[in-house]
């Protein structure tokens, strides 16, 4: 009893600490998320929350603050996921229409994310009892999670794609109020619309909004400061959504091979893009292959009996669909849009559509597996997520003045994607991250970094 209540009082203690002045990390191979080759030996010192210096060892002079032996590792930034929905709602609502959260759910998935060493997730849509209200306690640090950027609820044309999470507009002048009051209550960090009559594979057609009205709403929340990402799955909508003002697009092309004149357009406008290929892929893996979620990232982010009903229930629930069949088809068709539309030089940043860490590093094998390279990858889950929020001044690479958000690994990624999974320690805003103060759904973790 005394035990738990020292140990409740020092994780407190730990959370509410001040960020320990200044760390150097020695003699590290620097991959900085920009598409810059590696460096090596090199010296990075974070003081506070910010990365203060990043020069070759031989000429870094005697370290500040409390140095960490980086010879034989490698740095890269923290990974970002800017395409979640953060798990913790499940679509039920009270007699009053509130909806029926689970927060525990939702800090066990942000945990499995900084966990797997991803610092920033980016919510696009759900409950803003869920996400937004998470969003608060971590820029209070009351909890261990990524940065948290959320759109609390989308928006959408009535009867049209995530309208179970949606604020419906029909008419920009009639429901102004509506956005007025999204923009008040919610303060987005990102807007996000869907622009999709679906009609493609299982889905039956919906209605989908006028693009006039999609120009108006972006229109509107651009005035506010705010950037839109848009959610569409066909190559011309992605075009009018594009027209229309879109910041950036919330999948790639996915109903069909995109056109060389797309893959043009996307490089020329550098208009960023969510990578979202695990989405589609994750039904029939778990159909064919469930034992992926026997592998360590997937045993410490869910439960036993999660993963169980998982195996079971769910696998056969998905191995009826025709959903499952269509996406598994549609798969390799996606990963070619991407590969083209990042080699001929647009902007991909990676995104699951999921609400896990394993989800994210599932989408970079899946973007090695379509032909490109780790480093193109790295830059993918990195520094590009920051170019998706308009944020790239602050943070997203291992650059002087950026954010301390940072992932020490043991094994080269250059050689290997997986690798960004054998991770040394994880900084959020130079702070070491105490993995066994984690709540995974998995269970309690060891600490990882052995210094003090
Ligand atoms: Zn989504």
């Amino acid at each position: 009893m005394l035990k738990t209540a020292f140990l409740a009082a020092a994780m407190l203690l730990a959370l509410a600490a001040p960020a320990r002045a200044a760390w150097t990390i020695e003699h590290v191979t620097v991959i900085d998320g920009t598409g810059a080759a590696a460096k090596s030996d090199m010296t990075v010192v974070i003081e506070g929350a910010r990365i203060a210096r990043v020069v070759p060892s031989a000429i870094a002079g005697p370290p500040s603050g409390e140095v960490i032996d980086g010879r034989g590792k490698y740095l890269i930034p923290g990974m970002m996921d800017v395409h979640i929905h953060l798990a913790g709602w499940k679509g039920e609502k009270r007699a009053d229409g509130t909806p029926v959260v689970d927060h525990a759910v939702a800090e066990a998935a942000l945990a499995s994310y900084i966990y797997d060493g991803f610092t920033t997730v980016v919510d696009v849509g759900n409950q803003p009892e869920n996400s937004l209200y998470e969003r608060g306690l971590e820029r209070a640090r009351k909890i261990q999670s990524p940065r948290i950027f959320a759109t609390g609820n989308l928006i959408t044309y009535p009867g049209s794609h995530g309208d179970a999470m949606a604020i419906r507009i029909s008419d920009f002048e009639k429901d102004k109020a509506l956005l007025d009051r999204h923009i008040a209550e919610q303060q987005p960090d990102i807007l996000k619309l869907t622009y999709d009559e679906e009609g493609w594979g299982a889905r039956p057609m919906i209605t989908l909004m006028p693009q006039p009205l999609l120009h108006q709403i972006i229109q509107y929340y651009n005035e506010h400061g705010i950037r839109t990402t848009v959610h569409v799955s066909s190559e011309r909508r992605s075009i009018e959504a594009i027209y229309a003002g879109a910041d950036t697009l919330a999948h790639p092309v996915i109903q069909g091979p995109v056109s060389d004149s797309f893959v043009k357009l996307m490089a020329a406008k550098k208009i960023p893009f969510a990578t979202t290929l695990t989405i589609g892929e994750n039904y029939s893996r778990l159909v064919e292959h469930p034992e992926f979620l026997d592998t360590p990232d997937y045993v410490a982010a869910f439960s036993p009996a999660d993963r169980e009903e998982m195996k079971t229930r769910v696998r056969e629930a998905w191995k009826a669909r025709p959903w499952t069949w269509w996406m598994k088809l549609m798969t390799p068709i996606c990963k070619e849009n991407v590969r083209k539309v990042v080699v001929a030089g647009g902007v991909a940043a990676l995104g699951t559509d999921q609400s896990s860490g394993p989800a994210a590093h599932r989408e970079m094998e899946l973007l090695v597996q379509a032909g490109l390279t780790p480093a193109q990858v790295i830059r993918i889950a990195t520094h590009n997520g920051a170019v998706f929020l308009g944020k790239a001044d602050d943070m997203g690479s291992v650059e002087e003045g950026k954010l301390a958000d940072l992932v020490l690994l043991t094994a080269d990624p250059l050689a290997d994607i997986d690798n960004t999974r054998a991770i040394a320690l994880v900084m959020k805003n130079g702070r070491i991250i105490d993995e066994s103060a984690l709540p995974l759904a998995g269970g309690p973790m060891k600490r990882r970094y052995s210094g003090r």
